[in-house]
């Protein structure tokens, strides 16, 4: 009723083959223990593209003990820095030379729009192997002064085999936040893939292989949460889990560690993040940078921008012109030129999508456009705007993970820090002003991991990542990261002699 765009009728065949789907355990491609599959399907029609096989905590325990036999007694620890450093940038040069057909893969199991695999994602998983490439050789201790004759110094070991638990939403850009790090550290690694998602890192983790990467120390495991993933979480003989995805998610596996060897663990989780246009705002630029804050990706973002707070004086025009946007917007087969929206990614996602949209109607917040699925197949919905969103309403207060942008008022910006801030949520926030002093008083008092001024969504390899409060434990990207996958050893040794 409301969208101008209009669903592909037949969709594109995608340019690109499958060439891996068993698992991926010390180098070689195998079925899982149990032969068992799943299938992967594809967003845009619900059919299926492929069966892949299913790991389970057998599969676990090959891909750990081949991990540890690589961290333990194979080359990977025992090369110099710089040789891991090039293996490294030879493997960003191997997906640059193959993005094309790696972003249709991502396209086609993911649903989101080719031109933003092939333009934004791929760049961007090419520069942060780069720029962890460039950490290799560049990681390492101290030497502490001590109260005492005592010669002090640290080692920034790698701590081993690194679990790695992620999700569906950008599953290349999410394999490479953990496995470009905890390369460059000199870990080892079995990573599982989200059930959704599972194609692309095969994918690459066999460019990984051509790049000279030694067996075991990459190992993929296709499967599913409560068993691949809870055996992951729980093994014995990993040293250390990196999990990405919902927080109620975030919760069991920072349980399963604690109970089984108190790994440590970082937690990238949901986020409810708050984007404040203030009065002063340029409002055209404001209302595309809260489109976009909200809607890419499908709205399918940790940090989308999905409490749009905008202060009364602008309200009614910023309203008009969001609506505008959202009803412009091109959704579509997302291999087609042009269209900035695809399926979401399943019908379960779809589903849930859904029920929040009826909610929003329900509790009175005022449906401005969309609100409903877009064509008949696949998952496709209409980019939503609702208006007269109050704080207590469950869109204001649930990661929808869908195009649905709430829009709220506000008249004080000591008012609307509170209630940006009154979230279980803390991933990210953003403000739009001219004023500077506006601008830095906003970002200091919102409690996120990030706070983008006059922009959203800027990401850079040397850019922590991460959320206060139940928006996850730690930092990943920059610096940040290294830590999360070393452990610091103080060596001290008495000076016999100090007085020399
Ligand atoms: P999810 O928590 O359901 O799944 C994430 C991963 O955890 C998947 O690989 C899944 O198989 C696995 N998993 C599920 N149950 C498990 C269990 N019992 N034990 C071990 N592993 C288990 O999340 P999702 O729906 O796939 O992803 C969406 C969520 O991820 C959203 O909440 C989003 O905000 C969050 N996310 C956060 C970030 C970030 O950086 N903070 C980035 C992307 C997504």
């Amino acid at each position: 009723r409301f969208s101008t765009a209009a669903v592909a009728e037949e969709p594109i065949t995608p340019p690109v083959q499958i060439d891996h789907t068993q698992l991926l355990i010390n180098g070689e491609f195998v079925d899982s223990a149990s032969g068992k599959t799943f299938p992967t399907y594809d967003p845009r029609t619900g059919e299926v593209i492929a069966q892949v096989a299913e790991g389970h905590a057998e599969d676990i325990n090959r891909a750990v003990s081949a991990a540890r036999k690589a961290f333990d007694e194979g080359p990977w620890p025992k090369m110099t820095a710089y040789e891991r450093s090039r293996i490294l940038l030879r493997f960003a040069d191997l997906v640059e030379k193959h993005s094309n057909e790696i972003a249709a893969l991502e396209t086609w199991n993911n649903g989101k729009p080719y031109e933003q695999a092939a333009m934004a994602e791929l760049p961007m998983l090419v520069r942060l192997f780069h720029y962890y490439a460039g950490w290799a050789d560049k990681i390492h201790g101290l030497t502490c002064p001590a109260d005492g004759p005592y010669h002090v110094q640290t080692l920034h070991e790698p701590i081993g085999v690194a679990g790695q638990i992620i999700p569906w939403n950008f599953p290349l850009l999410m394999f490479a936040w953990k496995v470009g790090p905890a390369l460059a550290c000199g870990n080892t690694i079995v990573l599982k893939t989200a059930e959704q998602t599972p194609l692309t890192a095969l994918y690459v983790a066999k460019l990984f292989h051509e790049a000279g990467l030694p067996p075991g120390v990459l190992n993929i495991v296709s499967g599913f949460g409560p068993t691949a993933g809870a055996a992951l979480a729980s093994h014995m003989d990993v040293d250390k889990l990196a999990f990405t995805g919902s927080t109620d998610t975030g919760k069991i596996v920072l349980e399963l560690a604690a109970k089984s060897n108190l790994k440590p663990v970082t937690l990238e989780l949901g986020g409810k993040s708050p984007f404040i246009i203030c009065e002063d705002a340029d409002i055209d630029n404001a209302v595309e940078l809260a489109h976009f804050a909200l809607f890419f990706n499908q709205g399918q973002c940790c940090c989308a921008g999905s409490r749009t707070f905008v202060h009364e004086r602008i309200y009614d025009e910023f309203l008009e012109k969001a609506k505008a946007r959202a009803m412009k917007r091109v959704v579509g087969d997302p291999f087609k030129k042009g269209v900035e929206q695809g399926p979401q990614i399943d019908s379960e996602q779809f589903e849930k999508v859904l029920r929040y949209i009826r909610s929003g109607i329900e509790s009175n917040a005022t449906l401005e456009c969309g609100g409903g699925r877009l064509g008949s197949k696949g998952f496709y919905i209409q980019p939503t705007v609702f208006s007269n969103v109050q704080d207590d309403m469950l869109i204001a207060q649930d990661e929808i993970f869908g195009p649905v942008q709430s829009i709220l008022k506000f008249n004080d910006i000591g008012d609307v820090i509170k209630r940006a801030n009154a979230t279980r949520y803390g991933l990210a926030a953003g403000v739009f002003t001219s004023n500077l002093d506006t601008a830095n008083t906003i970002s200091r008092a919102l409690k996120a991991g990030t706070v983008w001024v006059n922009c959203f969504d800027v990401f850079d390899a040397a850019i922590p990542f991460g959320g206060y409060k139940m928006s996850g434990i730690g930092r990943e990207k920059g610096i940040y990261s290294l830590n999360n996958y070393l452990q610091v050893k103080a060596v001290v040794t008495p000076l016999k002699n100090p007085a020399w």
